[in-house]
């Protein structure tokens, strides 16, 4: 008798371990082929930005080579995943198809099509959950509406029971083997993943290992250098407290509840030395933000889109291009904030930290409206995640749910001072003001005329000058902000 044949989708879950789907494909005797279809064809599905295109590339490079050596071949197909999800499975004479369940509301109508034309075929199909703690629609309110508070929602999370354990093994090599029929895909090269002419990608390059075993080396390097001082450290950009596991989590190279346990375990010591609990429960508690995004993702599908709060449509933004464009290439004259914003260019990513100061400037000082931030940071971030940049988006704005209240606007200088008091961040990213002192490295326009010569910065010309004056910025948003309160 030959064997049946299953087949496991795989889309942002990119990984072997604790893989709710492809342990499921691979349970029993069955051969397993797993794909991934590069979807720019359904209706409604956003276009990957440039350094999410990049990550995937290579992402896809490390699991062919790890499917590949437990006997599982990577099919790559481009198209409606409606259409070449159930003819691969027909072709392959698959029994099931497995897959990780999204959350985005365009993602789970081509998920809900493509379970239906499998059944239609007499397919079996299965979703699993494997990128959540807690998918949203376990976690409601004692009126059984969704959580728009994090607080009560992490509460109420959390009350239901602490995240389930992953299971200890890797996936079982399935037995039955490879496919006896050839199965076509497409060369990766031929997707044009990679940036070329021009080749932009070096900082990334430098600075990230995307794929499975990136991800579980960078947890082991947080979990014996980043976890314990976390809780006070992780809001300096100068320091390395943070895990910057996020591209990793967003493309699914690692599990949250890998991460979770991890942390957890370090309580007590195991597998080094015992961490502080106020560390680890800040660190499950950025996890838990997470969450709480994808909740709102669920519920709200247009959260990239539109306000949370619809009194924000009314709000009178200033599309000024050229300030957006200033923002954009680190040229606004705040240094946190260019350094920020260089970060970001050269490596694919921004401390969070800096992410709100840079958020706080283009909306409340630039008033420009939190949508063109939120394309940027899709465009140039390796972490690029519909929920995440959607809600820390509208929550720099003021429009998301349990938001930064209207008021609340950063300053960049003192934000800057206390958070890279010695300007070694900027020194990094800003090296045209490297030389300056810590003290006027933040406001280089208050330092004196001898001290900008010394330190080789010519205001206007090698740096510029404030894009716009920070008291000015402030009561400008201000009064624009209060008048949305009083409408
Ligand atoms: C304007 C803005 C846009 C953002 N866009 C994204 C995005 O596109 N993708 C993304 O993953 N995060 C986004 N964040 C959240 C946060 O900045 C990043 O998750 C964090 O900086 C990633 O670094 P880390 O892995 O070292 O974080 P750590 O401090 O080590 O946190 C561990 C993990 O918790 C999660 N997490 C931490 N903070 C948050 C948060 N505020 N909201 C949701 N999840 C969080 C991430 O998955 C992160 O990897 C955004 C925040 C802001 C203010």
């Amino acid at each position: 008798m030959t064997a049946a044949t299953h087949l496991v989708w795989l889309r942002n879950d990119l990984r072997i371990a604790d893989n709710p789907a492809l342990a499921a494909a691979a349970d029993g005797e069955a051969r397993v082929v797993a794909c991934f279809v590069l979807d720019e064809h359904s209706p409604g599905l956003r276009p990957l930005g440039g350094a999410s295109r990049w990550w995937l590339h290579h992402s896809l490079t490390r699991l062919a080579e790890a499917l590949d050596r437990r006997g599982i071949a990577l099919v790559l197909r481009r198209g409606a995943a409606t259409d070449v999800v159930p003819a691969l499975a027909r072709a392959l004479g698959a029994t099931r198809v497995d897959w990780s369940r999204r959350y985005g509301g365009a993602e789970i109508a081509v998920d809900k099509a493509v379970k239906a034309r499998l059944r239609q075929d007499g397919i079996e199909a299965a979703s699993h959950n494997g990128a959540l703690l807690y998918e949203p629609w376990t976690v409601k309110t004692k009126t059984g509406e969704f959580f728009k508070v994090f607080t009560p929602f992490a509460r109420s999370a959390r009350a239901g029971g602490e995240p389930a354990a992953p299971p200890p093994a890797l996936v079982p090599r399935p037995i039955a083997g490879r496919p006896t029929v050839a199965i076509e895909t497409d060369s990766l090269d031929d997707w044009r993943l990679l940036p070329r002419a021009p080749d932009w990608a070096g900082g990334l390059r430098a600075t990230w290992q995307p794929g499975e075993d990136g991800a579980i080396a960078r947890l082991a390097a947080f979990l014996d250098a980043g976890l314990r001082g976390y809780a006070d450290g992780r809001d300096r950009p100068d320091q390395g407290f943070t895990s910057r596991l996020s591209p990793h989590l967003a493309f699914g190279e690692i599990s949250p509840r890998t991460v979770w346990h991890a942390a957890a375990a370090r309580l007590d010591g195991l597998g080094g030395e015992p961490v502080p609990a106020r560390d680890v429960e800040k660190f499950h508690s950025e996890l838990m933000w997470r969450e709480f995004s994808h909740h709102l993702l669920y519920h709200r599908p247009d959260l990239a889109t539109v306000n949370f709060q619809p009194r924000f449509d009314h709000f009178p933004w200033n599309g000024d291009p050229a300030a957006l464009a200033r923002w954009q290439a680190g040229q606004t004259g705040y240094p946190i904030v260019d350094a920020g914003m260089r970060q970001l260019w050269q490596t694919g990513y921004m401390h969070n930290r800096v992410r709100m100061i840079v958020g706080s400037l283009l909306v409340k000082h630039l008033l420009i409206d939190w949508r063109a931030g939120e394309r940027w940071f899709w465009d140039t971030l390796v972490d690029a995640d519909a929920a995440n940049n959607a809600a820390g988006w509208q929550w720099i704005a003021g429009s998301g749910a349990d938001a930064a209240p209207y008021f609340r606007v950063f300053n960049p200088i003192l934000q800057g001072e206390k958070f890279d008091p010695d300007g070694a961040y900027v020194a990094r990213y800003v090296p045209e003001l490297a030389r300056l002192p810590a003290s006027v490295i933040q406001k280089p326009w208050t330092a004196s005329p001898q001290t900008l010569h010394a330190a080789g910065v010519r205001l206007g010309e090698s740096y510029p000058r404030p894009v716009v004056d920070h008291d000015k910025g402030r009561a400008r948003a201000l009064a624009a902000f209060a008048a949305l309160q009083d409408a």
